[in-house]
């Protein structure tokens, strides 16, 4: 009986007699990646996954809408909202969800004050 060894490229396991050393890798791989099968399949379902499937009656609206919910989501995860009145902004921290001021012109508080987890970037000064 053959030992079975996980491959360093894949992680499948394949017989450790079958392994080959791979130039591009410079890695003693698999079968599947010796021949370029893993590669593929790798190809294979990222195409899939940059084309989801559209469920019917789909349309520009939805298509809008879509774009819109992930407008939303964005803004949401920045975490940020502004204090009227002051050059600072509400943050609330992902970790903890302590909410605290942020100076976006110092970028301080660099951590969160609480737990110390660090405040993200504010990217998009764009708060009204
Ligand atoms: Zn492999
Ligand atoms: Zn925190």
């Amino acid at each position: 009986m053959s030992i079975k060894v996980p491959c360093k490229n894949c992680g499948v396991l394949a017989p450790a007699e079958d392994f080959k050393l791979h130039h591009k890798y410079r890695l003693m791989v698999c079968p599947n990646c010796y021949t370029g099968k893993t590669e593929q399949l790798k190809q294979k379902a990222a195409a899939q996954e940059k084309a989801p499937t559209r469920p019917p009656g789909w349309d520009k609206e939805d298509e809008y809408l879509e774009r819109l919910s992930v407008m939303r989501r964005q803004e949401n995860q920045s975490q940020f909202s502004k204090i009227s009145g002051t050059d600072l902004v509400k943050c609330a921290c992902s970790n903890c969800k302590y909410a605290f001021k942020y100076d976006p012109s110092k970028k301080q508080p660099k951590t969160c004050p609480y737990c110390d987890a660090p405040v993200p970037k504010l990217r998009t000064y764009n708060l009204v």
